[in-house]
């Protein structure tokens, strides 16, 4: 007898981490490529001493941090194992098999895998011509099942942001029981004015009574946490709560706790690498445009080149100039931006391209 497993699971394809190629460049994953600060390192070290013990599973020392930082009741924020876990924990407070998420598409990998892990509907809606969020089509896509939408801003992989207008008319149109969930991975890279701080924004749709807004935020880019795993969400009380309840316990381990602790300390420090960042979005772009490529605006810290059918052809190419990009078959190429050599080293890969 073999056991028996979730029948629909098999059809579920696996999440693909960006590759790691020994001797190579690695532009895939949306890392920062500067290591930790030694402040970080030295309260990693330190939290090391007393990994015997239990984390502090209601992470409250940080929760209160952030509570401070933000302006929000600490009842209002929910840590978890990276923000990829919270996306789960919001399906999973929020959707039965008779349900349904809305995402955009493409989009994050992990919107319509997690979506499927819970065992909900996942409703795909393709981005506009201009590789953004299509807030019409996706407000059309909503149905009597739908009980979250996810909205990447910047979207993970196309860099795309929307500005407050649109996410507040957006918001106008969706049903008050229908969760939105504003993904700001990346918003420490956003230099367009008009594009909002979700939380400000949740801020006075919750003040309106529209208790129907959360925001996810991450350690894991500009804070340059991604091997530690620790996120938040800011909710409304209710929903907050109930992130905690499906949180499992102790998944935000006691390092991740106290490093997410001193990289808030040293924030000004981090934020200074993220300027320097943008500043390098623009000039890699720059040079695309000039070497031919359509590279839409990015508020992120990657830009996206909507290669289509050419996609394999030129991550192939890249491979062979040892840099790894992250290539969507058929779809386009995402490349995160590192440090001046490194994104030296792919401008010369991607004007040697010629396919
Ligand atoms: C990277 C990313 C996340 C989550 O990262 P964690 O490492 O799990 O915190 C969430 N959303 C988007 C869109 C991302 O690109």
């Amino acid at each position: 007898m073999t056991v028996r497993t979730r029948a629909d699971l098999s059809s579920l394809p696996g999440y693909v981490p960006g590759r790691s190629i020994p001797g190579a460049i690695k532009l895939a994953s949306n890392e920062v490529s500067a290591g930790p600060l030694p402040s970080v390192v030295r309260a990693i070290a330190d939290a090391a001493t007393a990994v015997n013990r239990y984390p502090d599973t209601a992470a409250t020392d940080l929760v209160a941090r952030l509570g401070d930082k933000l302006g929000v009741p600490n009842e209002q924020i929910a840590v978890g194992c990276g923000s990829v876990t919270l996306c789960q924990q919001l399906i999973q407070s929020t959707c039965t098999e008779a349900d349904e998420v809305v995402f955009p598409w493409r989009s994050f990998e992990a919107y319509p895998i997690l979506t499927s892990v819970v065992g909900a509907a996942g409703s795909r809606v393709p981005l506009t011509a201009g590789h953004g969020l299509d807030l019409d089509a996706m407000a059309d896509a909503l149905t009597e099942r739908t009980r979250l939408v996810f909205v990447c801003n910047p979207n993970n992989p196309t860099g795309t942001a929307l500005r407050t207008e649109e996410i507040e008319r957006f918001i106008d149109r969706v049903p008050e029981d229908v969760l939105v969930v504003i993904d700001e991975a990346y918003k420490e890279f956003v230099d367009d004015p008009h594009v909002p701080d979700g939380v400000e924004l949740a801020k006075t749709q919750w003040a309106r009574g529209r208790d129907n807004v959360a925001v996810l935020r991450t350690f894991s880019k500009a804070y340059g946490l991604a091997g530690l795993r620790v996120g938040y969400a800011v909710a409304s009380p209710a929903v907050a709560e109930t992130l905690r309840k499906v949180y499992v316990p102790f998944s935000v381990n006691a390092l991740a706790q106290a490093a997410a602790i001193a990289s808030l300390d040293a924030e000004d420090e981090l934020l200074v690498r993220c300027r320097a960042i943008v500043a390098e979005r623009g000039r890699v772009r720059s040079e695309l445009i000039a070497a031919g490529y359509e590279v839409p605006v990015s508020q992120a810290n990657f830009v996206w080149l909507p290669l289509g059918a050419r996609t394999d052809a030129f991550n192939e190419h890249c491979l062979a100039h040892k840099v790894v990009v992250r290539a969507f078959s058929g779809d386009g190429a995402r490349v995160t931006i590192g440090e001046v050599d490194e994104n030296d080293a792919f401008l010369a890969a991607a004007k040697a391209f010629s396919g």
